[in-house]
C-alpha cells in the first residue's frame, strides 16, 4: 500500500539544496512590496497572493530561461532590506518546519542584496537573526528545525573570493558552507578556484552547482580540479553510466558499467543534491519516472531530495518524495534511507550529524513505521481498510 501524503509530512526529512530567494511566500512579496513600496510585480497579482504564485509556476514552467530569471527579480527585489531578509528566513524556517524537515541548509547570494546599502556583513546578519526567530516560532507551534546557510556566489560574477571569506568569517554564526550557482555553459567552476583554495586553506566546506544542464567536463571539473565536497544537481553523472540489459537489480554495480567518473563519485560517496521537479521544469529530466534519481538510488549512490526553488516550482520536501513515491513506489524505508544520506552530507560536525541521525530521524521513521501496530487505538478515524469492524461496532 502506497504511504500516505501524511505520513509523508510527518516523516522527518533534511533539504541540502534550497534557493532562499526561490522559496518565498506569495502572501510576504505581496505584503514586502506594499511596504516597501516596489511596483514591479507582474500586472494583476499586486494584491493577489493566489494569482502571484499561479504567476510564479507558469513563468518557471514556460520553458523560457527570460521568463524563468524574471521570478527572481521579483523575489529578491523585496529582500533588500534588513526586515525584508529577515521575514523572508523566519517564513522559510517556518515553512520547512511546518513541512517536517528537522534539518535543512538554505543558500543565497549575499551579493544581490545590496542594492539599498546593506553590506554584504549586514546582509549575513539579517538573515541569520530571520532564521532563528523561524525556529524559535517552529518550536512554539509544535515541531523542531535547524537551519544553517550556505553563501552562494554567482559563477558570471567576480566576488567569489569575497564570498568565500565572508562565509568563512560567518562559520561559527549560522553559516556552514559556500556554494557557487548561476549558468554553467561559459563559466566553468575552475574560474573561481582561488575561492575554492582558500576554503580548503581553512578547512571549511563548499558544494558547486554542476552536472545540471551541462555534461560530465562540467561535474570533473568540480570534483577534480575545484575539490567539492558535495555537487549541486549533478544529473549528467547519468551520462557516464551504461544500462546492462537484463542484469537489473542485486547488489551495487549489477546491471550497469560505470565510466572512472561515475566510478569515483560512487566510490568517493560523493553527495549528489538531487532536485527532481527543477530538473523537470529545466528540461534535465522528461518525467519523475525517468529521472535518475531512480537509477542512481538503486545503484546506491549517495543520492539527496531537495526543492532547489519551492517558490517556483510549487513544491516541498513532501511533495518532491510524493512524485518519487508514486514513480518508483518508495516506501518509508527508501525516505529514511534518502534522509539519512542527507544527514551524513550535512556540514555540520559530525557529532551534531550522528545526534540527529541517531535521536531525531531514526526514531521519527521508526514511530511512523510502528503505527499500524496500534491503529486500532489511534484517535480520530481509523485508517481505510484497518478492518475491525467488530470492535469498532462494538463501542458505537
Ligand atoms: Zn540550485
Amino acid at each position: 500500500m502506497r504511504i500516505t501524503d501524511d505520513q509523508i509530512r510527518r516523516a522527518p526529512k533534511v533539504l541540502l539544496h534550497d534557493h532562499l530567494d526561490g522559496g518565498l511566500r506569495p502572501s510576504t512579496i505581496v505584503e514586502l512590496a506594499a511596504e516597501q513600496g516596489y511596483r514591479g510585480l507582474p500586472p494583476g497579482t499586486a494584491g493577489d497572493p493566489g494569482a502571484l504564485g499561479a504567476w510564479f509556476r507558469e513563468a518557471a514552467d514556460s520553458g523560457s530561461l527570460e521568463r524563468y530569471l524574471e521570478t527572481f527579480a521579483h523575489t529578491v527585489a523585496v529582500m533588500q532590506t534588513r526586515d525584508g531578509l529577515a521575514r523572508v528566513a523566519c517564513d522559510a524556517a517556518e515553512d520547512l518546519a511546518a513541512d517536517g524537515v528537522v534539518y535543512a541548509e538554505v543558500r543565497y547570494a549575499p551579493e544581490q542584496h545590496l542594492e539599498q546599502g546593506l553590506t554584504l556583513d549586514e546582509v549575513v546578519g539579517a538573515v541569520n537573526e530571520g532564521f532563528r526567530e523561524g525556529e524559535r516560532r517552529a518550536r512554539a507551534a509544535g515541531s523542531r528545525i535547524r537551519v544553517g546557510t550556505l553563501l552562494t556566489a554567482m559563477r558570471h560574477a567576480a566576488r567569489s573570493l569575497e564570498i568565500a571569506e565572508l562565509a568563512n568569517r560567518h562559520r561559527d554564526d549560522g553559516v556552514v558552507g559556500f556554494d557557487i550557482a548561476g549558468a554553467e555553459a561559459g563559466h566553468p567552476p575552475t574560474r573561481h578556484l582561488d575561492a575554492f583554495e582558500y576554503l580548503k586553506r581553512e578547512n571549511n566546506h563548499f558544494t558547486i552547482h554542476a552536472g545540471e544542464a551541462f555534461g560530465l567536463p562540467s561535474i570533473w571539473q568540480a570534483l577534480q580540479w575545484c575539490g567539492a565536497d558535495r555537487l549541486g544537481h549533478g544529473v549528467r553523472i547519468i551520462d557516464d553510466i551504461k544500462v546492462t540489459e537484463g542484469r537489473e537489480g542485486g547488489a551495487a554495480g549489477e546491471g550497469a558499467e560505470l565510466g572512472r567518473l561515475a566510478a569515483y563519485v560512487r566510490d568517493k560517496r560523493i553527495p549528489l543534491e538531487m532536485c527532481p521537479t527543477s530538473n523537470l521544469q529545466t528540461g534535465a529530466a522528461s518525467s519523475y519516472a525517468a529521472h535518475p534519481i531512480g537509477l542512481l538510488r538503486r545503484l546506491l549512490f549517495r543520492v539527496t531530495v531537495n526543492t532547489d526553488n519551492r517558490l517556483m516550482s510549487g513544491t516541498s520536501m513532501s511533495r518532491e518524495f510524493a512524485h518519487l513515491v508514486d514513480a518508483f513506489g518508495y516506501g518509508l524505508d527508501d525516505m529514511q534511507w534518502f534522509t539519512v544520506n542527507a544527514m551524513k552530507s550535512a556540514f555540520i560536525p559530525f557529532g551534531e550529524r550522528l545526534a540527529m541521525i541517531n535521536d531525531v530521524i531514526k526514531p521519527g521513521y521508526a514511530e511512523l513505521k510502528s503505527e499500524w501496530l496500534f491503529a486500532d487505538t489511534a484517535s480520530g478515524s481509523s485508517p481505510d481498510g484497518a478492518g475491525h469492524r467488530d470492535e469498532q461496532q462494538g463501542t458505537a
